[in-house]
């Protein structure tokens, strides 16, 4: 009999100890680093490690270089500053993300939102929602609501309900999107029941987040299939990672993989210049040499859109092969708005 969910969540690695054990490695440079930033590992994905290291390896183990990061902010995109009420972003004019969870099922070391997830704080507590709901209730223009946190499919099925009718009350609110890693991490997550209740609510669309053709498994094609059945429409955003998939062989295989079980890569995302993920930032030039070396060597429909969120809330830009460095180090890119910045590396 397949394992309940919630189990899975119970039984996953949160421990310094038994990691330390495992893989021969030192609790005490394990421990400052959970610490700060705690550690979850479900046994699926731990599973997937073929050896200490590698790509997968380097997605969800703790490493001191995460305290090591003086330079970069903790909220670079300044989301806090555009939460008009605690617990959701509002950049954009017609659409919004709400942070309906903390927690996940496995602690990726490089997430953008690593100030908060994971960590015991208020902002996604019960007693927000209906400030969350009425916020977007009076806001007549908003078209678009992406679930994000954490983990929104870590909420149980009971709450979700509650969330996706509250919705769907609202008129003025067109799509309802979901932004989840649980097909990677906890593949079981993904269950008829879930896949029903999300069906009651259409248009819901899944944004998944893969980032290597490691994490191409039968449990997690079978977990998009399901939901692909249930006619939820599949796409993925990708992180460019150091060490992990910054090389193009490896993404074309990642997105014709994703192809083949119905994901429509969507986004490959620059990393954000955020407080504790130094050691994965890769350079620009990279993501254009990769997607320069995509283009017309696999189907359009598998290529990405490569984009760079910008500092202080402006927005994601698309880049471009042809989006040269300037001699000053800088990229001049165009935000939605119309408006010229300078984007720096740091
Ligand atoms: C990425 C993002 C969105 C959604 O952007 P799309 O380009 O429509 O996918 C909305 N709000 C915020 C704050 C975001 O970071
Ligand atoms: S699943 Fe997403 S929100 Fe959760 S730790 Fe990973 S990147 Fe961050």
């Amino acid at each position: 009999m397949k394992c309940d969910w919630k189990q899975s969540v119970k039984d996953s690695i949160v421990a310094t100890e038994e990691l330390a054990g495992r893989f021969g490695l030192d609790p005490a440079v394990l421990d400052p680093v959970n610490r700060r930033y705690p550690l979850r590992i479900t046994r699926h994905y731990l599973g997937l490690i073929r050896q200490m290291g590698d790509p997968i390896w380097r997605q969800c183990i703790p490493d001191e270089r995460e305290l090591r990061d003086a330079s970069a902010l903790p909220d670079p995109l300044n989301e806090n500053g555009l939460s008009p009420v605690p617990g959701l972003i509002h950049r954009y004019p017609d659409r919004v993300v709400w942070l309906v969870s903390n927690v996940c099922a496995v602690y990726c070391r490089f997430c953008m939102r690593k100030r908060q997830v994971g960590c015991h704080n208020d902002s996604t507590e019960a007693s927000c929602f209906s400030a969350v709901l009425e916020y977007i209730r009076e806001t007549g223009t908003i078209r678009d609501v992406v679930l994000s946190g954490g983990d929104p499919l870590l909420l149980d099925d009971e709450r979700l309900s509650y969330i996706l009718s509250s919705l769907r009350s609202i008129p003025h609110v067109d799509i309802i999107r979901i932004g989840t890693r649980v097909p990677v991490t906890l593949p079981e997550r993904i269950t008829p029941a879930l896949c029903a209740l999300l069906q009651r609510h259409h248009p819901v669309y899944v944004n998944t987040h893969f980032n290597h053709p490691w994490e191409v498994t039968p449990e997690s094609s079978g977990a998009c299939a399901m939901l692909a059945d249930a006619g939820i429409p599949l796409g993925n955003q990708t992180v460019l990672l150091n060490g992990v998939n910054d090389d193009p062989a490896v993404m074309a295989e990642l997105f014709r993989a994703l192809l083949s079980i119905r994901v429509k890569p969507y986004y490959l995302h620059q990393m954000d210049l955020v407080k504790g993920t130094c050691h994965f930032r890769t350079s620009v030039e990279k993501g254009l040499e990769i997607m320069a070396a995509l283009r017309g060597h696999v189907s359009g429909m598998a290529v990405p859109y490569y984009v760079v969120d910008l500092p202080g809330g402006k927005g994601k830009v698309p880049l471009l092969p042809g989006h040269e460095r300037r001699g000053d180090g800088a990229f001049r890119l165009t935000t939605y708005r119309g408006e010229v910045v300078e984007y720096r590396e740091l």
